[in-house]
């Protein structure tokens, strides 16, 4: 169990004290730190659902109660049920566990473990939207709607702001429900504006920059990004930006692009990649677009040709950072192909494992947000340990990387929850001197 989040463990238990929970009044009381771990299990042992909370976690000849009771800094003599677990997330709402999430980020952040995935000294955080519900019937007032010839649907989906660090790892930093407001359901069919992905994105990026004031960001996202309005947003939320540029979007600044491209000959750098792509940066500065509202904007434009057995594909970027044959790489790299991070080992892994994202995990609106955040504080605790030196170190010992010796990561979940279930964690791990001496890094091979 030991990863980097062990340097915060106990950190982390005094903030769960912080999770307000005044009105709630169970048969059995149980402790807050101790119920908020139980709902953390749920995702950390990959579950699926919550009813599996029950059998998985039974505490009849297993280590569990034991093993939560130290996770928790707890006594309790029962384990909880799943309705309990439930029935609190009712009474705390979800504010309180995206704070929890939020200061999670702020620890590893200060903590410097995820400084190797800077680009020029700014961490990048790749935005993009998922869906995380999907009915037949209208499910709550917020639903958004989509008509089909045949059908309709109705939707909830949720815009991320994921830092993107060393290794692959992308961590939830921010998250905004794209979803419609009480106050224009009354409205019905075409009168309704639908919530949308840059609508969110214009509650979602003040919120991110109230959270972290200081911290110096640079936003990835795709090419539904690269318009004014995300332009805007950066400025006034002092933002740098590299956003996928494409010739259908602002198709006059890709014409300008390619004429400039070819008056420029001298920005060109000419790479190979260890997996034996050849690939051809070229780059212009200073590419000028007015928007619909007349206002002007600058930016620099690259773009990559990349040849994999003799099939080329071309990348294109806008950006606000300086690019020069020293950068030019670095910034398509960390600001716009490592964005692909958010919809894999972000929103697939998370679809398609047991944190089964799209599970309906509560039949309450606002518990399912709850539930979104357990999920995602599970995940970041999960992607520092798979990815941390220790596991790493430990299948060394076997001459094996950690997916050799397991296998594949439901395996290590398994793993996880075996361990979980029959071995009492020791005092050992529980070590605090110990811990703070062990440098954990993660992999950025
Ligand atoms: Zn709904």
């Amino acid at each position: 169990m030991a990863t980097t989040f062990w340097h915060f463990w106990p950190e982390f238990n005094r903030w769960l004290d912080d999770v307000p929970d005044t009105r709630f009044m169970p048969l059995v009381i149980y402790d807050k730190r101790f119920l908020i771990w139980w709902g953390i299990s749920l995702y950390l042992f990959q579950l699926g659902s919550r009813r599996q909370l029950d059998f998985d976690l039974d505490a009849r000849g297993t280590q569990v109660l034991n093993n939560l009771n130290r996770l928790a800094q707890t006594q309790q003599e029962t384990r909880p049920v799943h309705d309990t677990l439930d029935h609190f997330l009712e009474h705390t709402g979800a504010a309180p566990f995206a704070e929890l999430r939020t200061r999670m980020l702020r620890r590893l952040i200060r903590m410097r473990s995820l400084d190797a995935g800077r680009l020029q000294g700014r961490f990048v955080v790749a935005l993009d939207a998922t869906g995380l519900l999907a009915f037949r019937r209208p499910h709550c007032p917020c639903c958004l709607v989509y008509r089909h010839t045949t059908h309709t649907v109705y939707l909830h989906q949720v815009l991320e702001a994921k830092l993107l660090g060393p290794a692959g790892l992308t961590l939830s930093m921010a998250s905004e429900f794209i979803e419609n407001s009480d106050s224009n359901a009354a409205l019905s069919g075409e009168d309704r504006k639908q919530d949308c992905e840059l609508k969110a994105l214009s509650r979602l990026l003040p919120q991110l920059r109230q959270e972290f004031p200081q911290l110096r960001l640079c936003l990835s996202g795709d090419s539904l990004y690269a318009c004014a309005r995300t332009l805007q947003l950066a400025k006034n939320h002092h933002c740098n930006y590299v956003l996928t540029f494409k010739p259908g979007h602002m198709p006059a600044v890709w014409k300008d692009f390619q004429a400039l491209l070819k008056l420029c000959p001298e920005n060109e750098l000419t790479c190979s990649t260890p997996e034996d792509a050849h690939q051809v940066y070229r780059w212009v500065h200073g590419l000028s677009y007015r928007d619909d509202q007349g206002r002007t904007w600058c930016f620099n434009a690259i773009e990559c040709k990349e040849t994999v057995n003799g099939q080329t594909t071309t990348f294109a970027w806008i950006t606000d950072l300086n690019v020069d044959a020293r950068k030019v790489k670095e910034i398509a790299e960390k600001g716009g192909r490592h964005r692909w991070h958010i919809e894999n080992q972000g929103f697939n892994r998370q679809k398609n494992s047991g944190l089964n994202l799209e599970h309906v995990f509560s039949t309450d609106p606002e518990r399912l947000k709850a539930f979104y955040y357990l999920l995602q504080i599970a995940h970041i605790i999960l992607q520092t340990f798979e990815v941390g030196s220790l596991l790493r170190n430990m299948a060394a010992e076997f001459g094996r990387t950690p997916t050799q010796l397991f296998g594949s990561l439901k395996n290590i979940a398994r793993r996880l929850l075996e361990a979980f279930r029959y071995f009492a964690l020791s005092d050992e791990v529980f070590d605090r001197s110990r811990a703070g001496s062990i440098q954990v890094r993660f992999d950025t091979s």
